[in-house]
């Protein structure tokens, strides 16, 4: 057999009242909580109340940060590490989609570690973060269960990430009530990045017989999801198991990150606002259709996963959950590009790529 390493460090709870069935993980991180969230999420959801109502209960004492913005960026965490810092909290809860969570991770080390946050980027820190509580709000980055958190930094035009096994959450809940109050884009968005980590984690040179098996199984229950989800159709069940398979999805990409779909997507939304998930979905067929010449036998494995015949008819079906009606001139493709051959995921490609490739993959994909 072949050598691997796995890795987790997050103890995850799913399903309904998770939280409530289990507090004593949450209680037992400290006296006081610094909840990181977004504008809205924490609130709407109803995830940032039932914690608050935990709190109470046994008086823990706790301070909410909610000014987290999508694709949050250096400046952005700076604020929630400076109002953590000073907080005195010992320990941080994220709430939110991936954009609060991967924000918790930054603050949970800027707490503990008078840095700037460029030194993130590089795991340039000292002090050990404070342990990290996450509940996902939306069923698509999986950030609960990875050590990734992904940041926009202006100085770069881009989103880069950084890793690192101390921002594992300690504890994660994952109820899907708390995922009920997403709008239909939101709610798709987010289920094509779930898909897409699964995919590009199983299309990846450094993917292993673990993340292998993560990875087919989100995609086996992603496929019992494809037809409501093309429908509309957003019952418990497939809201349940969309959240499963983000999670499935997750521990695959903890184990071997992305690759260029999220590469090259990184620019859709840093220059375009395109949401995140819907980026890598516009991009996913023709990813495909590149990678197919070096890896058919994989790609059919995605494939019957997802119980889908062929590239073309994914392509058909991705049209209807996606579309763009933004327009791309040829300098910005080019640009798009070159950035994507810096990120560092685009070495875990299948197939080798260049910036040409690149190209060529958003010509088709968006021009
Ligand atoms: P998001 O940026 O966290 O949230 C998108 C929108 O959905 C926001 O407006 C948010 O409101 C709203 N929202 C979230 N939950 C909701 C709910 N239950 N009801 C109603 N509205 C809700 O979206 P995301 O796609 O989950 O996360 C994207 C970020 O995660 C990106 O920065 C991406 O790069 C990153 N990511 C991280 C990983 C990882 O491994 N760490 C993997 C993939 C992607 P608020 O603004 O109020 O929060
Ligand atoms: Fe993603």
């Amino acid at each position: 057999m072949t050598k691997f390493k796995f890795q987790s460090g997050t103890k995850a709870y799913f399903g309904k009242d998770c939280m409530f069935d289990n507090k004593g993980d949450l209680i037992k991180l400290g006296k006081k909580a610094f909840i990181v969230t977004g504008k809205t999420s924490g609130k709407t959801s109803g995830a940032l109340d039932d914690v608050v109502s935990i709190f109470e209960g046994v008086g823990i004492k706790y301070e909410v940060f909610d000014k987290i913005e999508n694709n949050p960026s250096l400046e952005n965490v700076k604020l929630g590490g400076m109002a953590a810092a000073n907080s005195d909290a010992d320990f941080i809860v994220g709430i939110g989609g991936g954009s609060p969570l991967d924000a918790a991770k930054a603050i949970a080390i800027l707490a503990t570690n008078d840095i700037e946050p460029i030194q993130l980027i590089k795991n340039d820190f000292y002090n050990r973060p404070l342990p990290i509580a996450a509940i996902p709000t939306t069923a698509g980055t999986g950030s609960e269960v990875t050590a990734a958190s992904i940041l926009t930094i202006p100085e770069y035009e881009t989103k880069m990430s950084f890793v690192h096994e101390d921002v594992f959450p300690k504890v994660a809940f994952l109820d899907a009530k708390y995922t009920e109050s997403m709008s239909r884009d939101i709610a798709v968005n987010t289920a094509v990045d779930a898909m897409s980590h699964a995919i590009e984690g199983y299309l990846n040179k450094t993917a292993t017989l673990v993340s292998d098996m993560f990875a087919i199984e989100a995609l086996n229950v992603f496929g019992e999801c494809l037809i409501n989800l093309g429908e509309n159709n957003f019952d418990y069940e497939t809201r349940e198991k969309l959240l499963y398979s983000s999670m499935l999805a997750g521990l695959t990409i903890a184990q071997t990150g992305t690759t260029i779909a999220h590469g090259i997507g990184y620019s859709l939304t840093y220059f375009k606002n395109i949401p995140h998930g819907k980026a890598n979905g516009l991009l996913l067929t023709e990813y495909l259709r590149f990678n197919n010449s070096v890896a058919k036998d994989r790609i059919q494995n995605v494939l019957n996963a997802l119980k889908i015949k062929s590239i073309d008819d994914f392509g058909s079906y991705m049209k209807k959950l996606v579309i763009s009606d933004i327009e791309f001139s040829e300098d910005e493709l080019k640009k798009y590009a070159s950035l994507a051959m810096k990120q560092k995921n685009t070495a875990k490609n299948l197939r080798s790529v260049c910036e040409e490739d690149m190209y060529e993959i958003l010509l088709k994909s968006l021009g």
